[in-house]
């Protein structure tokens, strides 16, 4: 069975074909600049890399290039579009419309266009890329797989605001969260690592990037997460806030002559480490420049490391002792500082982190980088959320 997958984003659209047999991608690439001039497709197939220039004024154009690239009798992996069994689609936000994976028809858009506004930045593009699909692979099975159904388990207690209850109900004001199919994938992974049932297992999950989550894992189910109604929520991220008092931001909008509206595009863009350190969104940039001496690079990487340290702690309250904190994604996989940082102290917890193990080679495979003698298991894992969309869509079929 052959599975492809799609994260259509407003300009781009990333793409995989998973054989699910061996669980690994044929081919891969992503188109950039729709609907912009100057549209490229790169493709990765048979070791090699193909770019193809050319421009892509819709999200359509964008899924014809890349199914002509999939059947290309030098480029392409497969001889027909018949072998590609279903697409699955990533989507960011399920509201409470959707709770687990679910097959595309006319009455799921609908719906799908109804909670559009929970993530206006990103399911818009997600109903593009699934109407695009549509329209050239008329009849092929479609899932939806969301970010926020791995959630979905949370307790009314953890996933509730302290808003008025009725508020709640009629406009679904809650924690949603985020990253779920990467938290999902982990959890999973670090069970079969450990050896153990995930049903015995108490983790917490860090998925470390451009954005970052971290969730409370317990018995193979999400009880917390950092993430809230929207991603701002949560630790402080490359360009977002992260958790901020509602208070500062109305009266910064009121002090910068900033509309609501721009107040959030300031907080999701202008924020996080890129905010406080005057530098960079990206780690590897505000590590480079704490060394070379500079304080708000520092500040920034401090103020980091302290918000993730404050959930692990948390979450392990929550779940009442933990056997294991996996790290995950651009940051969680790649640096050494931040992780030792993050659980620099916790060893009262049964927190003990091997120095050598932790600043070793990242060599793309799982990796235990606590000592021996640690209570709690430290797992470096590469995240894989193509392959859970696959999974996820595979299992519906
Ligand atoms: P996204 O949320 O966009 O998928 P990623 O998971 O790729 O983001 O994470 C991006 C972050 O990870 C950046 O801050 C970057 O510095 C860091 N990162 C990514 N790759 C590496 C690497 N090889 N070495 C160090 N840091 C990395």
């Amino acid at each position: 069975m052959k599975i492809l997958v799609i994260n259509a984003g407003s300009s781009s659209l990333k793409y995989q074909l998973i054989n699910m047999e061996t669980e690994e991608a044929i081919a891969k690439g992503g188109c950039e600049r729709i609907g912009i001039p100057g549209g490229k497709l790169t493709h990765k197939a048979h070791g090699k890399t193909y770019e193809i220039e050319q421009e892509l004024p819709s999200h359509t154009d964008a899924i014809s290039l890349v199914l002509k690239e999939l059947v290309d009798p030098e480029a392409g992996v497969i001889a027909s579009m018949d072998e590609i069994d279903a697409v699955g689609h990533r989507v960011v936000a399920s509201g409470e419309a959707f709770k687990q994976t679910t097959l595309v028809d006319d009455a799921v858009m609908v719906l799908m266009d109804e909670i559009a506004e929970l993530a206006p930045l990103h399911n818009p593009a997600a109903i593009l890329g699934v109407n695009a699909c549509r329209e050239v692979m008329p009849g092929k099975k479609m899932a939806l797989v969301f970010d926020t159904s791995f959630h979905a388990t949370m307790p009314d207690y953890a996933h509730l605001y302290a808003i008025d209850y009725e508020d709640y109900k009629k406009y679904k004001v809650r924690r949603y969260g985020a990253h779920g199919t990467s938290h999902k994938y982990v959890a999973g992974e670090a069970a079969k690592y450990l050896g153990r049932d995930a049903s015995e297992l108490r983790l917490i999950t860090c998925h470390l990037g451009n954005g970052s989550s971290i969730s409370a894992v317990k018995g193979g189910k999400c009880i917390d997460t950092s993430m809230g109604f929207t991603p701002l929520a949560g630790v402080p991220m490359g360009t977002r806030s992260g958790d901020i008092d509602v208070a500062a931001i109305d009266f910064l909008c009121h002090k910068k002559g900033m509309t609501m509206d721009e107040g959030l595009s300031y907080l999701n863009k202008k924020c996080g480490v890129f905010g406080v350190s005057g530098v960079s969104s990206d780690f590897r940039d505000l590590i480079a420049a704490k060394e070379a001496g500079n304080d708000r690079a520092r500040l920034a990487l401090d103020m980091f490391s302290y918000s993730c340290k404050k959930y692990v702690g948390a979450y392990m309250a929550a779940l009442g002792g933990l056997d294991a904190i996996v790290f995950t994604a651009g940051i969680g996989e790649n640096t050494p500082t931040v992780r030792r940082d993050v659980l620099a102290g916790m060893e009262a917890f049964g927190i003990e982190l091997d120095d050598e193990k932790n600043f070793a080679k990242n060599d793309g495979s799982i990796r235990e980088i606590s000592k021996a003698s640690s209570r709690v298991k430290v797992l470096v894992i590469p995240t894989n959320e193509e392959l859970v969309i696959a999974r996820e869509t595979a299992a519906l079929l």
